[in-house]
């Protein structure tokens, strides 16, 4: 699921985000920003919730089918069942302080697959012909193997944001 706002409609009156911190934030204000898209699993529904009580209809919910079915994706779903096995106020937090992001630069990566041998988890090569960052932000678990994957790029495409 993939969410937006629409910065044209929004009116900043953080209805979005009192139903669902981890996914808007008005801390940038005057609008809405959206911290995580795709939308985890678990924030699914309050994403839907505010979308439909947004009072200016400004917030686009999209269910991307190819990306629900892509197995990266189950593999995404799997490390975000994992931490709500463990503590559920910890992947909420996690998405909240918005940690470590990874970007790749598809300009200049050949895929060559090594970040994806590195960290599967967060890269993959199965839908695009670059590599494609599918967590954002990077679970703290993972942000070892994803250092690791931007030494090891032979291209120096992937930067990193904390
Ligand atoms: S509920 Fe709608 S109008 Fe209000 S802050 Fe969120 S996106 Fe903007
Ligand atoms: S290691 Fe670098 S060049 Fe290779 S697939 Fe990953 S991002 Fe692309």
């Amino acid at each position: 699921m993939e969410v937006s706002v629409d910065k044209d409609l929004c009116i900043g009156c953080g209805v979005c985000e009192g139903i669902t911190p981890e996914l808007f934030s008005l801390e940038n204000a005057p609008t809405a920003e959206v911290l995580s898209s795709p939308v985890p699993e678990e924030v699914q529904e309050a994403a839907q919730q505010a979308a439909a009580d947004c009072p200016e209809d400004a917030i686009q919910v999209e269910e991307s089918e190819a990306h629900d079915l892509a197995p990266e994706n189950a593999e995404r779903d799997i490390i975000v069942d994992e931490f709500a096995d463990e503590d559920r106020e910890d992947i909420d937090q996690i998405f909240k302080e918005k940690k470590m992001k990874a970007i790749v630069d598809k300009d200049l990566c050949i895929a060559c697959g090594i970040c994806e041998g590195i960290a599967p988890e967060v890269f993959s090569l199965q839908r695009e012909p670059y590599a494609e960052v599918l967590l954002d932000p990077i679970p703290a678990e993972l942000e070892d193997a994803v250092e690791e994957s931007k030494e090891e790029c032979p291209e120096g495409a992937i930067t990193i944001e904390a």
